[in-house]
């Protein structure tokens, strides 16, 4: 037998751990990175594959996708790992469909979920008490979530009830996520301004801040200003943002005839249609809106009289997206820093199963662009991301850490290798579906061991998420 797995020869390695940018070889052997050179004898490999002209680094780890979506049968898990995705964190679950669906479509992912808690889902109504709060919040960590999700932007709760679910969750040691928004104020920079008041110091993970700065409240350049100051000014809270253009929202009508989602709801005001069913069959009809489907394996978004047909059909229950997103506002947040740490820790696709992860397309126009570094787009996309989890054995290329690696052309973004954990994930678009992973704390293990679903355990103790950026971790 011979001594490494694979080994792949001439690629250029970004590694930024370890201050690593140059062109070498990389052996791994099973699941871990074997060795790092310059150059490693081709005989003491079982496989040999040339990737000259490639780049080479951790596997990307995106800290807000979506896969559990409706009607998306295991897009998501395709749609990620085709784009180079190698872990994720769903950030809203249900995590009983990630568990039921893991196994059978996971693409060997790692993947972590926040369980959203809206009314309907976990909870009555937007005011719940403190009691009913504390039950669902263990509930849903005990049943394998890392973490609790408030979807406020969306379906917004009181300011107290939205306070609760932040203390609630960290008192219960779980990992509490924000798309800000309460009753008192909404999906943009004033909510941001309130979230970050509501954690109290604690730590808080606040969902794409790009998503604030829509210029609704005030010009978008002023909104991004605000947003960074907060940011700047606030240790406990780690956050993301991503590029895409289009946002996501849930197209359901409730008994009145108006969208429940709120962010849809502003989307149409954004451009003066009616909110109402008939406003959003206006904005599908001409464009503005679309609905994502799945089209043969991965979920597209469609348009016009197909849209309206495939929304009636599933009786409104579709995600529907709006071109809203603001490109500086993207540009800021993934660029701006502080002091010389990046203000906005991640770069996440917000994707999954909605058809816009370009974290690395999007990413690599910046490096091209000489707004980021290849070594800093890593940082964003990997390293960083690992850290906030605390998975300690990826986000490098270190020797014995996890064989968890993307490989991509440079000049188009396409992603010609993924591995993870050592085992053959993607090649040049083909899938090999290993089972996914789910990613748990101890608690979610302690329930989800007698179940045939391989687990991964993370102590968030390790994790940026509670050390918070002051931590001392570097
Ligand atoms: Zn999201």
């Amino acid at each position: 037998m011979l001594k490494y797995d694979f080994l792949f020869k001439k690629g250029r390695i970004v590694d930024p751990a370890n201050n690593r940018d140059f062109v070498g070889d990389i052996a791994v052997k099973g699941d871990k990175i074997a060795e790092v050179a310059k150059e490693i004898n081709t005989s003491l490999a079982e496989q040999v594959i040339d990737i000259s002209g490639k780049v080479i680094i951790p596997g990307i780890i995106d800290t807000h996708c979506h896969i559990a979506r409706p009607n998306a049968l295991g897009a998501g898990y395709r749609m990620l790992i085709k784009t180079g995705v190698t872990t994720a964190i769903d950030f809203a679950g249900p995590i009983e469909v990630i568990i039921g669906e893991i196994t059978k479509y996971g693409c060997g992912l790692n993947i972590a979920v926040l369980e959203a808690v809206y009314p309907g889902k976990g909870i009555k109504n937007k005011n719940p008490t403190r009691a009913e709060l504390e039950k669902v919040i263990n509930k849903f960590l005990d049943s394998g979530a890392i973490g609790i999700k408030i979807i406020g932007g969306h379906y917004p709760l009181t300011p107290e009830a939205s306070y609760n679910i932040i203390q609630l969750t960290n008192k219960e040691k779980g990992y509490a996520g924000f798309h800000v928004g309460t009753t008192e104020t909404g999906s943009n920079v004033l909510g941001l301004e309130e979230a970050v008041k509501l954690a109290e110091g604690k730590p808080l993970h606040i969902a794409h801040i790009n998503a604030y700065c829509r210029g609704y409240i005030e010009d978008p350049l002023l909104e991004l200003k605000k947003a960074m100051n907060i940011l700047k000014n606030s240790p406990n809270i780690i956050s993301e943002s991503h590029l895409a253009i289009h946002n996501a929202c849930y197209g359901g009508i409730n008994g009145n005839g108006i969208p429940m989602s709120y962010v849809l709801r502003n989307s149409l005001k954004a451009k003066g249609y009616q909110v109402s069913k008939e406003g959003l069959e206006e904005a599908l009809r001409v464009e503005y809106a679309g609905v994502t489907a799945l089209v043969g394996s991965q979920m597209e978004y469609i348009y016009s009289d197909e849209a309206i047909d495939y929304w009636k059909k599933h009786d409104y229950k579709v995600g529907i997206c709006f071109p809203i997103n603001r490109r500086r506002s993207a540009e800021v947040c993934v660029t701006e820093k502080d002091n010389g740490n990046f203000v906005v820790d991640a770069i996440s696709s917000d994707a999954g199963a909605i058809p816009r992860n370009c974290i690395l397309s999007h990413g690599l126009s910046l490096v091209r662009f000489c707004a980021l570094t290849l070594s800093e787009l890593v940082q964003k996309i990997s390293l960083t991301p690992s850290r906030m989890l605390g998975l300690k054995n990826k986000g490098h290329l270190s020797i014995g850490a996890d064989a968890d690696i993307t490989i991509f052309d440079p000049d188009n973004a396409k992603v010609a290798i993924v591995l993870i954990g050592g085992r053959v994930g993607m090649v040049s678009g083909i899938i090999f579906n290993n089972p996914g992973k789910l990613i748990v704390t101890e608690r979610g293990a302690n329930k989800l061991k007698k179940q045939e679903i391989s687990l991964e355990v993370i102590n968030l103790e390790d994790s940026l998420y509670l050390k918070g950026k002051r931590g001392g971790d570097k």
